[in-house]
């Protein structure tokens, strides 16, 4: 089941903030990254995996303030 927030290595950011890499997570470990619009989501250097998941777990706060 997808959620709508979170997202692969190499897909495009959607939303600011503070994402946590879920392999790490199911693996025991808290690898936590900041992420703005438009970066593509990079490979975790935490994790072997090739492809991570990552979760935003806090939104930037500077993200609902949209000019
Ligand atoms: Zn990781």
């Amino acid at each position: 089941m997808n959620s709508s927030h979170s997202w692969k290595s190499g897909e495009r950011c959607r939303a600011p903030g503070t994402y946590r890499c879920q392999n790490c997570h199911y693996a025991g470990r808290e690898t936590l990254k900041e992420f703005q619009v438009n970066v593509i989501l990079p490979m975790c250097d935490s994790s072997a995996d090739k492809d991570v998941t990552w979760l935003l777990i806090r939104p930037a706060d500077h993200a609902i303030a949209i000019a």
